[in-house]
């Protein structure tokens, strides 16, 4: 089956989709973007995604380009044409097309729409959880506004490859001070030695994950500690549990960090627990 991408108002074939050269997304990653989980044909946590891309794009001053609602049935449609059960959908938005200058173009320039949308391997995600993963450490080298989700997204780029290299399937940035932030595509999670869950702050530093929000939810009527706050790489070496949290990966253990093994070296209970149940508690759509 042929996959499917819609551009600018065009469902147009995969292979043959396409943004101008003069694209700002391209010449300058002016741009940002949204990855929803799809489960079952459905979307999980549009709403929550949608209000992040609109707080990202009024961030940048880049103007929605159609209303919502509209935006909402582009991507529904998308996963829809594609036949995703299982999956992600993809959505990117850029200041549009204008003659490469810094400055931003004129007012009346058409921000671009890129939605794709793929089948995940649901059977190679669940061995994946019941594995584990490995992180290694990285220092974090990005700017200020990572709170935006923006498609400048080299310094991710860079660690991710540090961890592939290394074997490893995630890195985790940590600050000048050595706590640690967030991971390339992920928020980062640990349960301390007395079993208090542990996330730092998402004022700034880090993306305020939906995944991250949703298990806020999902623990809000457990009876686990739970602290909002900076930790720092040696607490997590010497942490029970730790674990990432991405609209790709849900919630997904992690084993090792910088090859040293965390806790008993396999996924914890708690971040098995919150995996089980993120989908009782995230929206459908
Ligand atoms: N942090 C970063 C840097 C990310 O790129 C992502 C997801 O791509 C996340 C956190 C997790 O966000 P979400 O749970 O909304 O997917």
């Amino acid at each position: 089956m042929a996959r499917i991408a819609y551009v600018n108002g065009r469902y147009l074939r995969h292979g043959e989709a396409s943004v101008h050269v003069e694209d700002r997304g391209y010449q300058f990653a002016d741009g940002v973007y949204e990855v929803c989980e799809v489960r079952g044909g459905r979307l999980v946590d549009e709403r929550r995604h949608m209000q992040r891309l609109v707080r990202s794009l009024s961030e940048l001053r880049i103007a929605l380009p159609m209303p919502l609602t509209a935006l909402g049935m582009v991507l529904h449609e998308t996963v829809r044409r594609n036949r995703v059960e299982d999956g992600l959908v993809y959505l990117q938005i850029t200041r549009g097309v204008a003659r490469r200058d810094f400055i931003f173009p004129a007012a009346d320039t058409k921000p671009s729409i890129v939605v794709t949308a793929r089948n995940l391997d649901p059977t190679h995600r669940e061995r994946s959880a019941t594995d584990g993963i490995a992180v290694i450490t990285v220092p974090d080298n990005r700017w200020e506004r990572v709170d935006i989700k923006s498609v400048s997204l080299l310094p991710n780029v860079l660690a991710k490859e540090a961890a592939r290299a290394a074997g490893a399937k995630e890195a985790w940035f940590v600050d000048k001070e050595g706590f640690v932030t967030e991971g390339g595509s992920s928020n980062a999670w640990i349960v301390t030695r007395d079993g208090t869950l542990v996330t730092r702050p998402a004022e700034f530093g880090i993306l305020r994950g939906i995944t991250r929000t949703v298990v806020l939810d999902v623990i809000a009527d457990q009876n686990i500690r739970f602290e909002e706050r900076k930790f720092s790489i040696e607490e997590a070496y010497g942490a029970r549990e730790a674990f990432v949290t991405s609209a790709s990966q849900i919630v997904m253990p992690v084993v090792s960090i910088d090859g040293k093994p965390v806790g008993n070296g396999a996924p914890g209970l708690v971040a098995t627990a919150l995996r089980r149940d993120f989908h009782r508690v995230a929206e459908f759509s």
